[in-house]
């Protein structure tokens, strides 16, 4: 059955789109599991992926975040790795298209880096000493002033897809006004090292190594923005619906543990039984708990996303509640797929010759990606406490 979430002829096409890319990236999967997904990545680069959501009249393909979405659950089923280094970049170049947060000649400038350079961008806050940049920690990094620009020297880590990143938004605290930087710094820039440090267990291809900044000279025309320490950049003022690609991405894993499931209950048949085990009946709760999980937390997501779409830019904020439930109710999903798929597949499902256990490393990532759950849980509770 074609998926319900597609609502037109664009959507389907979308689709068509993500569904071929993943069939190219899915091989690489496996391959790729303990290093860079540098070939997936490469293969999503060749069909022009990174300019998923840069919009046409720029020379990109114009997705819309409901359609980001269901492109990115597709990719992420064949290759979640590969799937969160593009969705950095395919979210931020969406989230600052729909905030404004540039000015149109450097959006242009960007997306045409996007269309004839492969330009891949990410925004590198976190550090050692801040923990999640989402809980406004002042950066470490600084950024002093020099004629022209300024000298950027810091310590990010976590800087997802770091091997193929061109432009990176670094933020830096600037000690003669006190204020926080957003920067947006070319890795090819004298003084960007990466060190790669990244040794994990989930996500273990998306290259999250340290981005070591050393009297980096960045011009004063490249300090996108500025704000109070603690306090939001202008990309973050309506709410950022782009983040959402995060839990579709993990959805996509909890797809694919789901698919492999599906398959062995169908095919899997001990000598105990004159039938599959898919005609269990307690396998086949398990599946069904699986589909509620599954149908519940893609209506939340899409509908979500479809109405922050048709929403005006400046009720978009007041959506936040509804962007982190998403988020937490997807992703908790996702996790509690890849345990049922587990539990329908038995003693199999731990050995490294099936997918579940990459797919269990992996989707554990998205607890750890904003927003996290206790700041989603206390903002929705403010929100309820607030309202008549
Ligand atoms: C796969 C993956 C890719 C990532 N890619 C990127 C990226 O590209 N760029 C980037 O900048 N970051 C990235 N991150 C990092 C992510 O955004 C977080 O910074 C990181 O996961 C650490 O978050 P944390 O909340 O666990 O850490 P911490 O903030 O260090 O928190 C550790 C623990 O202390 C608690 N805690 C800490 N401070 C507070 C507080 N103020 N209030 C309440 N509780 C607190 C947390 O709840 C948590 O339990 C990535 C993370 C993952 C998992």
């Amino acid at each position: 059955m074609r998926d319900p979430m597609i609502r037109n002829q664009e959507d389907d096409s979308f689709v068509s789109y993500a569904e071929e890319l993943a069939a190219k990236v899915r091989g690489c999967a496996e391959a790729d599991e303990h290093h860079f997904a540098g070939e997936a990545v490469a293969l999503l680069l060749d069909a022009s992926y990174n300019l998923l959501t840069i919009p046409k009249e720029l020379g990109g393909r114009g997705a819309n975040l409901y359609q980001m979405l269901l492109c990115q659950e597709r990719i992420a089923e064949a290759h979640a790795s590969a799937a969160l280094v593009m969705g950095w970049h395919v979210g931020i170049a969406l989230g600052l298209r729909l905030a404004n947060a540039w000015s149109p000649a450097r959006y242009a400038q960007f997306a045409k880096d996007a269309v004839h350079a492969r330009a891949m961008i990410n925004a590198c806050g976190t550090e050692p000493e801040t923990g999640s940049p989402s809980r406004g920690g002042r950066p470490t990094t600084t950024a002093v002033k020099v004629a022209g620009g300024f000298k950027i020297t810091g310590r990010k880590t976590w800087a997802t897809g770091s091997p193929v990143l061109t432009h990176i938004l670094v933020s830096a605290y600037m000690p003669d006004r006190a204020r926080v930087g957003e920067f947006l710094v070319r890795k090819d820039s004298p003084g960007v090292a990466i060190e790669e440090t990244w040794d994990s267990m989930s996500m273990a291809g998306t290259g999250s190594h340290t981005l070591r900044l050393t009297d980096v000279f960045v011009p004063d025309e490249d300090l996108t923005d500025e704000a109070e320490p603690g306090k939001k950049m202008k990309r973050s003022a309506d709410g950022s619906g782009w983040l959402l690609h995060i839990p579709a991405t993990y959805l996509g894993v909890g797809n694919e543990a789901r698919a492999y499931a599906l398959e062995f209950a169908r095919t899997y048949q001990p000598n105990s039984l004159s039938h599959p085990i898919g005609q269990l009946p307690h396998v086949r709760e398990k599946l069904g708990q699986i589909e509620i999980e599954r149908m519940s937390a893609r209506t939340l997501l899409y509908q979500v996303a479809e109405r922050y779409d048709r929403a005006e830019p400046a009720d978009r904020l007041a959506m936040r509640g509804d962007l982190a439930a998403a988020k937490y109710v997807a992703t908790h999903a996702a996790l509690r797929m890849v345990d049922l798929s587990m539990r329908v597949v038995g003693g199999n499902s731990i050995l490294h010759s099936t997918p579940l256990a990459r797919c269990y490393r992996d989707v554990r990532a998205g607890l750890h990606n904003p927003p996290m759950d206790d700041s989603t849980l206390s903002m929705l509770a403010g929100l309820a406490l607030e309202s008549s």
